[in-house]
């Protein structure tokens, strides 16, 4: 049984300034540093600190940055299901200013032209019974046509529409899972309120939806028409970038444990909460020891 993460990865380099520059203005940065970034390898190293067997599917191009990528990624699982395209890797800049506030500019080249259909060994590699991972940053229609043709290889399929696409709602009829927060879940559904957003999730075709709520924890909500809440502990918030992906990784790493949905979704809001109350994307994720203490003492104290 795998865990197949399937998504973007890119570099994000952050630029610490005083302000922001001026058009036609260049300005010496206070620090800048190199970070690997992109919804689907944050997902996937959190997946992998759960203990999972995850390959990773996502592009990057023969440049030094995809060699950055690798060597990166390495650290932390088997990198020999990446692709890479006649393309420059995907990069951001990110510039943040004395105030805190960001200004992002991204280029998204290989997330764009990537099929994993087509150009990995996704289908090539899937067994029946495997977990499919996927996020909104490839191109929508190949992540339509792919969460379809894992479902049908008899892949559990988990879908996390972040970042939305623009226009219309994406097809959830081949999704087993759908993770969102909260002002995603209203956007998808019209519904203000996340329960409400949960069911018609579920109506759009989902198998289940989890509607994740920031300091509140998350709502689970089954085919059944069962909806569950799951507060999250109550922790100093210092960055909650990446805890979106701390908990839809380490969720999908908990099923492939064999954890049922309901402990998987405690053990990923303790994991999300741990992440926020850390500074950084991916240094905010629980390590392999944390999650493991993590996945033990939840199972143990709701068995
Ligand atoms: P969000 O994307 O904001 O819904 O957050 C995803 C997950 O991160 C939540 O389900 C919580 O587990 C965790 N989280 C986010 N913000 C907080 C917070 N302020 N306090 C505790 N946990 C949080």
């Amino acid at each position: 049984m795998h865990l197949h993460i399937v998504g973007n990865v890119c570099v994000d380099t952050t630029f610490r300034l005083d302000r922001f520059p001026q058009p036609g203005e260049t300005l010496n940065a206070a620090e800048h540093a190199d970070g690997l970034g992109g919804k689907g390898a944050n997902q996937a190293v959190a997946t992998a600190r759960t203990g999972a067997d995850v390959r990773f599917h996502a592009a990057i191009g023969n440049d030094a940055a995809g060699a950055w990528i690798r060597e990166q990624l390495s650290r932390e699982l088997d990198i020999s299901h990446l692709t890479m395209l006649a393309l420059p890797s995907d990069r951001s800049t990110v510039m943040v200013d004395g105030r805190g506030e960001n200004l992002i500019v991204t280029g998204a080249s290989c997330a764009k032209a990537f099929d994993p259909l087509a150009n990995s060994d996704l289908l090539q590699s899937i067994e029946r019974g495997d977990i499919v991972v996927m996020q909104g940053n490839l191109d929508p229609d190949v992540t339509v046509a792919c969460l379809r043709t894992t479902r049908a290889a008899g892949a559990m399929t988990i879908f996390n529409p972040s970042p939305l696409a623009a226009g219309h709602p994406p097809d959830l009829s081949n999704v087993g899972l759908v993770i969102a927060n909260a002002g995603e879940a209203a956007v998808l559904t019209e519904a203000a309120e996340p329960a409400e957003a949960a069911r018609v999730l579920i109506q759009q075709g989902a198998g289940a939806a989890i509607v994740t709520l920031g300091a509140q924890g998350c709502m689970v909500a089954y085919g059944s028409g069962q909806i569950q809440r799951i507060a999250a502990p109550k922790v100093a918030v210092i960055d909650t970038s990446g805890a979106g992906d701390v908990f839809c990784g380490c969720l999908a790493g908990c099923l492939a444990a064999g954890i049922d949905l309901a402990k998987a979704a405690r053990i990923a809001v303790r994991a999300a909460a741990i992440s926020v109350g850390r500074a950084g994307t991916l240094q905010s994720c629980p390590d392999r020891r944390e999650m493991k203490t993590l996945m033990e003492t939840t199972e143990a104290e709701t068995a």
